[in-house]
């Protein structure tokens, strides 16, 4: 199979009826690169399709083929460079003295080795240079979204957090230590190996006509909303979840869910499926532990949203330029818009019952006229 990148203004373009009325899978062309999905530069390809091997390569703390993805507590070790921050090499770190031994090899960008290294909060460095410092993880994260280096970020990320949280076996509380082979950590006292993991959750953007809902948590900063999103519980499906979630938070009934896209969101450690679904019934009635606010938001007066690098806005621009585009075709159409304007289906069948008779009349044309023609020559000879 041949991936491609495609421009964003092609995604933004993503039509309307693709997202609605068809399937999709996360192969859709609406969401590439930039949720970190179909990037040519896969992690698949990065890292060879080889058996996972991250303590035996051996390191050369003078090269600028290795990639060093550096965290103390929840900040990540950044260079700038040309204005541009970029993830350090092993040259540019053998001024510290780093614990490189307690590294993870993590796969490959550019034939280039990258290797995590969780280092102690309380670990004091010598004065940093002026191009080099640890940034916010959800900071590193936006700097580097654009970057071709951004989806081995989301992996490092996600396996740090999970080497942080796994280094006691759960069953027995011996120190864990990595698998040679898998990503995993081995207990040596009683066997049990610990694989690396994340939580499913769900985003769902839900529609009515040219709006779309939106919520905020009590934890967003002031004016922000987003669209609707939740953990999966156990035993459940994701749509399931999608269903249940929309119902607790927001009380409506919802209809035509449709997938549209995944993305890992390594705050800490997430796996998000993204769905669209059209509002079924019910009125907004909010659970207030959960929600501060949801509305109903017209897609011409939205209020702040997400960046763009998450995949929830990246759905939300997807669908209103994908309504808008709809909405100019069907303005084309004003007698048909009146006929049905808020009744997508009665449009449809309308749309196809003209172009239906249209089609009729011109394969009956020629026979009707020939007829008439000649029921109007056959006159005169008829006549007494
Ligand atoms: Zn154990």
């Amino acid at each position: 199979m041949f991936l491609f990148r495609n421009s964003y203004n092609n995604r933004k373009a993503a039509s309307f009826f693709n997202q609605h009325r068809l399937f999709q899978s996360s192969l859709s062309q609406d969401f590439s690169n930039k949720a970190g999905i179909l990037q040519k530069n896969t992690l698949l390809e990065q890292n060879g399709m080889k058996k996972y091997d991250h303590t035996g390569i051996e390191t050369d703390h003078t090269s600028q083929n290795e990639l060093w993805f550096l965290f103390r507590g929840e900040t990540l070790f950044l260079q700038t460079q040309e204005n541009s921050v970029t993830i350090p090499t092993s040259s540019a770190l053998k001024q510290f003295n780093l614990p490189f031994e307690e590294k993870q090899h993590i796969g490959k960008h550019d034939s280039k080795n990258c290797f995590i290294l969780n280092l102690p909060k309380t670990m004091e460095l010598p004065a940093l240079p002026k191009d080099m410092n640890f940034y916010p993880l959800r900071e590193a994260h936006v700097l580097l979204a654009e970057k071709s280096i951004f989806s081995m970020l989301l992996k490092a990320i996600q396996i740090s957090f999970w080497d942080k949280k796994t280094q006691f076996c759960g069953s027995c509380g011996t120190k864990t230590s990595l698998d040679g082979k898998m990503m995993a950590k081995a207990c040596s006292d009683c066997g049990s190996l610990t694989f690396a993991q994340f939580s499913p959750a769900m985003l769902v953007l839900i529609w009515r006509n040219d709006e779309i809902l939106l919520a905020r948590s009590h934890t967003f900063p002031p004016g922000r909303y987003n669209i609707l999103a939740g953990f999966v519980e156990p035993g459940e499906t994701v749509e399931e979840t999608v269903v249940r979630e929309v119902k607790e938070e927001v009380g409506i009934e919802i209809k035509n869910l449709r997938y549209v896209a995944s993305q890992p969101w390594p705050f800490p450690s997430n796996l998000m499926f993204g769905f669209t679904a059209e509002h079924a019934a019910g009125n907004i009635c909010i659970d207030q532990e959960e929600l501060d606010d949801a509305q109903w938001f017209s897609i011409d007066n939205l209020p702040s949203l997400p960046h763009s690098v998450s995949l929830s806005r990246q759905m939300v621009d997807a669908h209103i330029a994908s309504r808008k585009k709809m909405n100019i075709q069907t303005s084309e159409w004003p007698l048909l818009k009146s006929i049905s304007p808020k009744t997508p289906f009665l449009r449809r069948t309308t749309i196809t019952a003209l172009a239906a008779t249209g089609l009729l009349m011109a394969g009956f044309w020629k026979p009707m006229k020939d007829y008439v023609q000649s029921y109007i020559e056959d006159q005169p000879k008829n006549r007494p």
